[in-house]
C-alpha cells in the first residue's frame, strides 16, 4: 500500500484544489464539494456516525475524568493532572460515584483507553480504504495519543507503531 500524499475529495479523487472540505462531523474525509458529499452520503453515513458517536463518548469521559473518585474514601482528583502516562493504573472497575451504570468500567479510565482505541481503528478503517496519508496521520496522533495516557500500554499501541510509521515514511 503506498498512499495518497495530497488532500483529495473521497468521491471524485480530485487532489490539489483548495476547496476540500473535512465532512463537518467525522472530520476526517474531505469533500470538493456539496454534490460529491452527497453522492458518498449512503456510503459514508454509517462510518461517520460511529466516529462522531466515539468522539461524543470519548469527551464526555474526559469531562468526567476532571473530578475522578479513584477510591470509596478519596476526594475526586482530576486525573489529568494526577495520573497521565498512567491511565491503566486506574483499573478499579466498581463504580464509585453512586451511579447507576450498567457497565461501569467503561467509564473507567482504563475503559477510555479502550473507547480510544475503537475511536482510532474507525479512523484507520477510512485510512486504509481510500490509502490516505493524511487519514494515516489522523489515525497515528490518536495512537501516540493514547501510549502518552498510558505508557504501560495496555492496548498494544507500540505494536501497531511501526507498519504506520513505514506507510508515512517516518522513523
Ligand atoms: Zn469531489
Ligand atoms: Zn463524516
Amino acid at each position: 500500500m503506498s498512499l495518497q500524499n495530497s488532500k483529495f475529495c473521497v468521491t471524485c479523487h480530485k487532489s490539489n484544489i483548495p476547496d476540500l472540505k473535512l465532512c463537518s462531523k467525522c472530520r476526517v474525509v474531505r469533500y470538493c464539494s456539496r454534490k460529491c458529499q452527497k453522492k458518498d452520503f449512503i456510503l459514508h453515513k454509517q462510518i461517520c456516525e460511529a466516529i462522531d458517536g466515539e468522539l461524543n463518548w470519548i469527551q464526555n469521559l474526559e469531562e468526567t475524568f476532571k473530578s475522578l473518585k479513584i477510591d470509596p474514601s478519596s476526594k475526586p482528583v482530576n486525573v489529568w493532572e494526577t495520573h497521565i502516562g498512567r491511565f491503566s493504573e486506574l483499573t478499579d472497575y466498581r463504580d464509585w460515584s453512586g451511579e447507576d451504570l450498567l457497565t461501569p468500567h467503561d467509564r473507567f479510565p482504563r475503559g477510555y483507553l479502550g473507547w480510544r482505541m475503537t475511536y482510532s481503528y474507525l479512523i484507520w478503517s477510512l485510512a486504509d480504504r481510500y490509502e490516505s496519508y493524511e487519514m494515516t496521520e489522523t489515525y497515528l496522533s490518536h495512537l501516540l495519543e493514547t501510549l502518552r495516557m498510558d505508557a504501560a500500554d495496555v492496548n498494544n499501541v507500540k505494536y501497531r507503531l511501526p507498519l504506520i510509521f513505514l506507510l508515512l515514511g517516518k522513523r
